[in-house]
C-alpha cells in the first residue's frame, strides 16, 4: 500500500474493529462568490439544465438500487431536479446577470419558500430540493456529489459530520467504520452508528484530509485510527479484538452484581430490523424505542395502520420481554418533514420532544392509539414514556394521554434538570423514570451536543450530572418507583457501576454493549457499585471521578474498556 502512514486519535462511540479503504462523504458546497456574472443568460441556462438533468439521472440510478421505503422518495427527487418551474425561476435570475450556482441558489430558495408558503406535503418537499440544489450546484463546479456516496464495497467512511438521516441509511455490510472530524459522542449520528453496530469514531483531527482510497484501520473501542497501517499493526489489532472477545465470553443471562443485585439489561432500537435483530439477543428487553427513527427519511406523516403494523411487529419480536417505548422526539437535531413547526432561534430549546406533540397532538394522539391497538393485539409488556419532561404538570398531561387509550404504563424521561431536581414529584405521575443522560448533560452543561469541541463538558462522568442522577434516585426510592438510564452512559461498563451505585434499577444501550456491562457488573458486588458512586459524585471533574473509580476496579474490567 503506498501513502503515508499516519495515526490519529479521536472519540470512540461506537467499538468494533476495522481495516477498509477510506470513502470521502463530501460537504455541499454553497454557491461560488468569486464567479463571474451571467452575460449569456441563454448558454448559462442550457448550462443549469444539463446539471439538473445529470442530478435527476444520478438520482434515478440510485432509486433503482435502493430499498422498497427509500425508492419513492429518491424518484420523486429526481423528479423535482426536472422540474420545469425551477428551471424557469433559475432563468429568471440569470436573465439579471446572476453567476450560475447564485442563480441556482437563489432560485431554489425561492422555490422552497413559495413551497414552504404552501404548507402540507408542498412544504414537505423543501428538504428534498435543498439536496437538488446542493447537487446541481456540486455539478456546475465539476465538484463529487455532496453526501455520503453509493457504497460498492466495503469501506471506511469519512466524513467532516454525517446527519442523523445520512447514517441511518448506512449498512454495516458495506460501511465498515465511520470516521467524523467533527460531532459529539451523544450526537444521534454516533447512536445510530452503535445502533447499527458500524465502528465509529467522532472528533478525529485532520481525518477528513485523508485521500480516498487509502487503507484505514479502526479500532472504535479506543478511538484508534492508522492510515495505511503495517502488518503488525493490522496483527496488533486483531489480537486486541481477541483479548477483549475473550474478557466477554461466557457473558449470558441476566443483569446482575456479583452479589446478585439485579440490573435488567435491555436494547436500545429505531426501527422493527433492530428489535428483530436484538431480541435473537441475550437481553431483557428494550429499554428504549426511540420511535422517531422509523420517520427520519418520510415526508409524509405515517398512517395509523401503518404505525400499529410497525410496533405490532416490534412487540413481537420481544415477546413477554419489556419494551419500552419513546413517543415522538422529533426537533433540533432529528427534524421531520411531517412534523416542521418552522425555524427557530435555537433548536433545541424549542418544539422539540413532548413541546412538538403539545402543538401537533394529533401526531401523539395517532401513536399512542397505534401503540394501544398493537399492544391490545399482542398483550406485550409495553410501557410508554415521553421524551423532554419538564414538569410534573407535563409528566401528568401526558401519563393520562396513556392511560385514556388502555395502555398499562406511562413513564418520564428525565432529561432536564428540572426533572431531576423535581424527580419525586415528577414520579408521583408516572409509574417510571428513564434518564436520558444525552440530554440532560447537553441541559445541565448549556453544551449543545451536536458540538463534539464541548466533549469534556458533555462528559457523563461531570460531577454535576451524576448529582442530578442521584437525586431523580432519591426521587425514585422516596416513591417506589423504578429508575432506569437509556442514554449513552448506560452502556459504558465503568460507568454502568456508578449508576448501578446510585441506584439505578435497569441500563439500556446498544445491543451490542451489553455483553461488556454485564461481565463488568459480575465483577463487582453492590456495596463496591455504591462505594464507587460516592467517589465518583464527590470528584472535582470528570477526569478524576473516572481515574477514582477505575482505582475500586477488580483487574478484569481493563479487558473490557
Ligand atoms: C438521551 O437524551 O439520553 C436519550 C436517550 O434520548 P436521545 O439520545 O434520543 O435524545
Ligand atoms: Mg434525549
Amino acid at each position: 500500500m503506498t501513502g503515508n502512514h499516519q495515526v490519529l486519535h479521536g472519540l470512540g462511540v461506537s467499538s468494533g474493529i476495522a481495516a477498509a479503504k477510506a470513502v470521502a462523504v463530501h460537504a455541499a458546497p454553497g454557491f461560488d462568490a468569486n464567479e463571474p456574472p451571467t452575460t449569456d443568460w441563454e448558454a448559462a441556462s442550457a448550462r443549469v439544465r444539463q446539471a439538473m438533468a445529470n442530478v435527476s439521472a444520478q438520482l434515478t440510478e440510485r432509486a433503482q438500487q435502493a430499498s422498497e421505503t427509500v425508492r419513492p422518495i429518491l424518484e420523486a427527487s429526481a423528479k423535482l431536479a426536472n422540474d420545469r418551474g425551477l428551471a424557469k425561476s433559475v432563468d429568471a435570475k440569470l436573465k439579471q446577470g446572476t453567476g450560475v450556482t447564485r442563480a441556482v441558489h437563489d432560485a431554489t430558495q425561492g422555490y422552497a419558500d413559495m413551497l414552504a408558503g404552501l404548507g402540507g406535503y408542498m412544504a414537505e418537499r423543501v428538504t428534498d430540493l435543498y439536496d437538488i440544489r446542493d447537487r446541481t450546484i456540486s455539478e456546475l463546479l465539476g465538484l463529487p456529489a455532496p453526501g455520503v456516496p453509493e457504497l460498492t464495497e466495503l469501506s471506511v467512511l469519512v466524513a467532516r459530520d454525517l446527519a442523523p438521516a445520512e447514517t441511518a441509511t448506512l449498512s454495516p455490510e458495506l460501511c465498515a467504520a465511520i470516521l467524523t472530524e467533527e460531532g459529539g459522542p451523544t450526537s444521534h449520528t454516533a447512536i445510530l452508528a452503535a445502533q447499527l453496530g458500524i465502528p465509529a469514531i467522532v472528533q478525529v483531527p485532520g481525518v477528513v484530509a485523508v485521500a480516498e482510497g487509502n487503507l484505514v484501520a479502526v479500532d472504535g473501542g479506543v478511538g484508534e485510527v492508522v492510515i495505511n497501517p503495517t502488518d503488525d499493526e493490522v496483527a496488533e489489532l486483531k489480537e486486541r479484538a481477541v483479548r477483549r472477545a475473550k474478557a466477554l465470553a461466557g457473558s449470558s443471562g441476566e443483569g446482575a452484581t456479583y452479589d446478585g443485585h439485579k440490573v435488567a439489561l435491555l436494547a436500545n432500537i429505531g426501527t422493527a430490523d433492530d428489535a428483530a435483530k436484538a431480541a435473537r439477543m441475550d437481553l431483557e428487553g428494550c429499554g428504549l424505542f426511540r420511535t422517531e427513527f422509523l420517520f427520519l427519511d418520510r415526508s409524509d406523516a405515517p398512517s395509523l395502520e401503518e404505525q400499529i403494523a410497525t410496533y405490532t411487529k416490534v412487540f413481537e419480536s420481544f415477546g413477554d420481554r419489556r419494551i419500552v417505548v419513546r413517543t415522538l422526539d422529533a426537533g433540533a437535531d432529528k427534524p421531520l418533514a411531517f412534523a416542521n413547526l418552522g425555524a427557530e432561534e435555537n433548536p433545541a430549546l424549542g418544539r422539540r420532544g413532548l413541546r412538538l406533540c403539545q402543538r401537533r397532538e394529533d401526531l401523539l394522539d395517532t401513536q399512542l392509539e397505534a401503540l394501544a391497538q398493537a399492544y391490545k393485539a399482542t398483550g406485550a409488556d409495553v410501557r410508554v414514556m415521553a421524551p423532554m419532561i419538564a414538569t410534573a404538570s407535563e409528566a401528568r398531561w401526558f401519563a393520562e394521554k396513556v392511560k385514556a387509550v388502555g395502555l398499562p404504563k406511562a413513564g418520564a424521561m428525565v432529561e432536564i434538570a428540572s426533572t431531576a431536581i423535581l424527580a419525586g414529584r415528577v414520579m408521583r405521575e408516572v409509574d417510571f423514570v428513564s434518564i436520558g443522560t444525552n440530554d440532560l448533560s447537553q441541559y445541565t452543561m448549556a453544551a449543545d451536543r451536536m458540538q463534539g469541541e464541548f466533549a469534556e463538558l458533555l462528559s457523563p462522568w461531570q460531577p454535576a450530572l451524576l448529582t442530578l442522577i442521584k437525586m431523580t434516585c432519591e426521587g425514585g426510592r422516596a416513591t417506589g418507583k423504578p429508575v432506569g438510564v437509556c442514554g449513552e452512559a448506560g452502556g459504558d461498563p465503568l460507568l454502568a457501576l456508578v449508576l448501578v451505585g446510585l441506584g439505578v434499577s435497569s441500563l439500556s444501550m446498544a445491543p451490542n454493549k451489553v455483553n461488556a456491562v454485564r461481565t463488568a457488573l459480575r465483577l463487582h458486588d453492590l456495596a463496591t457499585c455504591q462505594q464507587m458512586a460516592a467517589y465518583a459524585v464527590d470528584a472535582d471533574d470528570p477526569e478524576n471521578a473516572r481515574a477514582a473509580v477505575l482505582e475500586l476496579t477488580s483487574p478484569g474490567l481493563k479487558d473490557l474498556l
